[in-house]
């Protein structure tokens, strides 16, 4: 029950229109509030006392020939609305025999206009169930009859009635304070016909029971009931709203006439019916605030009652009057009587109840929710079955093997299982990242000596140097790297399993070089890569020129953990796998030295034969001008004759033209050679790096696939040139000799030039 406001009860009159109205006693000012009655004081018998009286009676309204349909409107409607927000609602009327209470509650049933407030009352509620899709209603009817302290269920005879008790009726109280009475019927109707032929069921029952015990109808009570449950359809099902409306048609208030002696007040208290006699003593009590005790249950009717005058209901009075001159003392009584009932006061509130069972049902329905809920949350937040507190030792090592695993690659991702658990995981990796740095300044750390040595022997060797310590664990960007994480595991999957011995060659010299300097460094030689490996490994037998191109293809390669330098593994390289095209470049460089020896050689023969050509052409010049002078020797025959140093000079003339022209023609071919082998030579050594870059890179940096890509597409412009020089060489990788391969235009000359180079070698022996 809900907390409520006091609302007093609403009194309206009600005048039966008459012809023969007493306008001289009854007033009806236009407010339709107020009732102006004048009487004659007390008609004592013995005195002639003509002397009028006056009473105002203020009430909440004055129906003065007012229809059905308004009187609805202004008594019924905001009552019967009322149900339907849960509140209780009681409607009665009251008033002598023949003022028009039952025309008022039921109406005239044989005619529709003249209906009362009950048929209006149902069909207001049926209209409302109507408009209210978002509640279900039930609606149950009553119909109780109080004569003579006797109750009487009205639909009784109708079978379909649920009953609590079939036998006698009884008022009973309520927990919540309201009353109910026990035994009565209550009907189920679905629509307002089924209403009304209830309602009419209990109007014959009630005349039949007249006629049956002959009785006068206006001596009995009526108390008709339309019982409203609804529940909302959108909200918990567990909670309901009740309401019932009392539509109550009351006993004729006629009054026993009481005789008094002269001057003597009559006594009102006396009514025909005495159950109401009871109710003006229970309203009297009821507002009088000083009263604590209301006599409620000295009667069936004020029993019945309770809740209707005393509790949580809104009610309203119809005092029906009966307005001729005749009546003038029942009507002033029954205005009496109202004006009391005025300072009658309610808590109309919402009769909210709540199901236990469904409430449970629901309950437990929402229980399982929740816990399905839970049970998701725990299914994707924190694993069913962890606990999310401390971890156990058990559960922390499974954490640390899931990180070394997730690291290495043998565990694709690990499981978020509960929040101890992530931040477990992340503890770990930064465990890792920690012994990573530490492992990494040991590293470091040795080295720093010959760090320090090597900065103060040469530039290269600092350059060198610096660079690897600015890429601590990084090759440096010559490719000459310190190889810190040389001992990484891609290092030790791809190096070479068995040292070549080239490697192992080196190695010892190494540690023959290092024998010199302070025995500190010597630790770390053998372990580490070696510092001055370096430039003249690769440029001895190189030409000068050769070196900073070297290095600058080198520089070109992306920086990796723990490759080998690339000057030791050039090394392996020349000795393994690329000895064939080392051998072969190697001849092809002896050649050119040979034939740049030869091409000198040459060249000074030809200065010197130019030179002693000169110097002949000249004395016989000098001779033949000193013999025109002398004279021209002529022979017997007349032909002119030869001297001897003349003839001499003349053949050193011819010779040394010969060898001047043998000469020029050699320097001529030579030089040609000179240039197509030093064209072979670089086109040897480019397949050689080139050769050695895709080893290396195969071996260090690039996984396979990452090759193939490079391969395939031109991805790195710096290698764009290398890749070519790839594919040309790729035809002859297995080829025995350069002889008869590859028919590109690009190489046709280059191998034509080759041939006639070995041919030449074959033929000549040039040293
Ligand atoms: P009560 O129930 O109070 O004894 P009734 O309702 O039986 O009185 O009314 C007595 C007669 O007066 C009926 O025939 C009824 O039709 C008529 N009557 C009462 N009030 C009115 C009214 N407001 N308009 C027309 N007829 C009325
Ligand atoms: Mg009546």
């Amino acid at each position: 029950m809900m907390s409520s406001q006091v609302s007093p009860v609403k009194v309206f009159i009600r005048i039966r229109p008459t012809a023969r109205f007493a306008h001289e006693l009854i007033e009806c000012p236009p407010d339709q509030q107020t009732l102006k009655v004048r009487s004659r004081k007390d008609s004592d018998k013995g005195k002639r006392n003509n002397q009028l009286s006056s009473w105002v009676f203020q009430l909440n309204g004055v129906l003065d020939n007012v229809s059905q349909e308004d009187t609805y409107d202004r008594v019924a409607r905001s009552v019967v609305l009322g149900a339907f927000a849960g509140y209780n609602g009681t409607i009665m009327c009251f008033g002598q025999t023949g003022a028009g209470k039952t025309y008022t509650m039921t109406g005239a049933a044989e005619t529709y206009k003249h209906r009362g407030i009950i048929p209006r009352a149902l069909q207001e509620v049926f209209q409302e169930v109507e408009h209210r899709v978002d509640h279900t209603f039930s609606v149950h009817l009553s119909f109780l009859e109080i004569y003579n302290e006797m109750m009487v269920d009205l639909l009784s005879s109708i079978k379909k009635g649920k009953s609590l008790n079939s036998g006698v009726l009884t008022v009973i109280e309520e927990p919540g304070g309201g009353v109910s009475v026990k035994g009565l019927s209550l009907h189920l109707v679905h629509n307002e016909e089924e209403a009304l032929n209830l309602l009419f069921e209990g109007e014959m029952n009630r005349i039949i029971g007249q006629h049956a015990l002959n009785k006068h109808s206006s001596r009995s009570h009526c108390i008709f009931t339309i019982h409203i449950e609804s529940r909302s359809r959108t909200l918990s099902d567990a909670k309901y709203i009740t309401s019932k409306l009392n539509l109550v048609d009351l006993a004729g208030s006629e009054r026993l006439s009481k005789t008094g002696s002269e001057g003597q007040v009559q006594m009102e208290a006396m009514y025909i019916n005495k159950s109401l006699s009871f109710l003006e003593q229970v309203i009297l009590a009821l507002a009088d605030s000083r009263r604590e005790h209301v006599p409620f249950r000295q009667s069936k009717l004020t029993h019945a009652l309770k809740d209707s005058l005393g509790g949580n209901c809104n009610t309203v009075l119809v005092a029906n009057i009966y307005g001729e001159a005749a009546q003038i003392e029942e009507t002033l009584s029954t205005l009496r009587f109202a004006s009391r009932m005025k300072c009658v006061q309610t808590k109309p509130s919402i009769n909210e109840h709540v199901d236990p069972v469904l409430q449970v049902r629901r309950l437990e329905k929402e229980i399982q929710f929740l816990k399905e809920e839970l049970s998701m949350c725990n299914t994707l937040t924190y694993r069913v079955g962890v606990s999310n507190e401390i971890l156990s030792e058990r559960q922390l090592e499974e954490v640390r093997s899931q990180v070394q695993r997730y690291l290495s690659g043998l565990l694709d991702e690990i499981p978020i299982v509960s929040i101890t658990q992530t931040q477990e995981v992340f503890a770990q990796f930064k465990k890792v990242v920690l012994e990573q740095q530490k492992k990494l300044r040991e590293q470091i750390a040795p080295r720093n000596p010959r760090v320090e040595k090597a900065m103060n022997t040469t530039p290269s060797a600092v350059a060198e140097v610096q660079g690897s310590v600015g890429a601590v664990g990084e090759v440096d960007s010559c490719g000459y790297g310190l190889g810190l994480a040389k001992s990484s595991q891609k290092h030790q999957r791809t190096v070479s399993p068995k040292p070549s011995k080239a490697r192992k060659d080196k190695q010892i010299s190494r540690k023959e070089g290092a024998a010199s300097q302070p025995p500190v460094e010597n630790i770390t030689v053998q372990a580490e890569q070696p510092l001055n490996l370096s430039e003249s490994d690769m440029t001895t037998h190189e030409p000068p020129k050769q070196a900073p191109e070297q290095q600058q293809q080198q520089q070109q390669h992306p920086r990796t953990d723990s490759p080998p330098s690339k000057a030791e593994a050039f090394e392996d390289f020349k000795a393994e796998r690329g000895s064939e095209i080392n051998r072969i470049l190697k001849e092809n460089k002896a050649v050119l030295s040979e034939r740049t020896t030869q091409l000198r050689v040459l060249t000074d023969v030809i200065n010197t034969t130019k030179r002693d050509l000169d110097y002949i052409t000249y004395e016989l010049r000098q001779f033949r001008e000193r013999k025109q002078s002398q004279g021209q020797f002529v022979s017997s025959e007349g032909e002119p004759v030869l001297e001897e140093a003349e003839l001499s000079l003349v053949m050193q003339l011819k010779e040394l033209k010969n060898r001047y022209r043998q000469a020029y023609e050699d320097f001529s071919s030579t030089k040609t050679e000179v240039s197509y082998c030093q064209h072979l030579v670089n086109q040897c050594r480019t397949r050689l790096l080139t050769e050695f870059e895709r080893w290396y890179n195969e071996s260090f940096l690039f996984p396979d696939e990452v090759l193939s890509v490079l391969e395939t597409g031109p991805v790195r412009p710096g290698h764009i040139p290398v890749d070519k020089a790839l594919t040309l060489m790729d035809d002859e990788e297995h080829s025995d000799g350069l002889h008869h391969k590859l028919h590109a235009d690009s190489t046709v000359s280059f191998y034509n030039a080759y041939n006639r180079t070995l041919k030449r070698r074959g033929s000549r022996q040039v040293s």
